[in-house]
C-alpha cells in the first residue's frame, strides 16, 4: 500500500470511530469475497455488498480492514443516525 492508501485508511479508521458502518457501493462489486475473507470477525460483507446493506452486526470492529482490502475500493464509512445506533453499545 502507498502512503497515500495509508493515509485514506487511517483517515477512514478515524472515521469509524466518530461512529459509522461500513457501506457498500454495490453496483461495482464483482463478489469476490476478500472482503468477507479478510474480515477478522468472520462477517459476511460480501452478502451485505449483494443485498446493498451496510455492516450493522454489533460484532463489527470497525477496524476497517475490509475497506482497505477491497481492490474495487467499494467499502467506505458512513456515519449512522443516533437511533440506529443503539445495540451496539455505543
Ligand atoms: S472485496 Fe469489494 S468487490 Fe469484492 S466482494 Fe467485497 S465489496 Fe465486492
Ligand atoms: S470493519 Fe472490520 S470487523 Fe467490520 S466488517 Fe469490516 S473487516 Fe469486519
Amino acid at each position: 500500500m502507498d502512503h497515500v492508501g495509508l493515509f485514506t485508511a487511517d483517515r477512514e479508521k478515524y472515521r469509524a470511530l466518530a461512529g459509522a458502518w461500513v457501506t457498500p457501493e454495490s453496483l461495482r462489486c464483482v463478489q469476490c469475497g476478500v472482503c468477507a475473507f479478510n474480515c477478522p470477525m468472520g462477517i459476511d460483507v460480501r452478502r451485505h455488498v449483494w443485498r446493498g446493506e451496510p455492516v450493522t452486526e454489533s460484532a463489527c470492529l470497525t477496524c476497517g480492514e475490509c475497506v482497505q482490502r477491497c481492490p474495487r475500493g467499494l467499502l467506505r464509512f458512513e456515519p449512522f443516525a443516533p437511533a440506529r445506533r443503539e445495540g451496539r453499545g455505543g
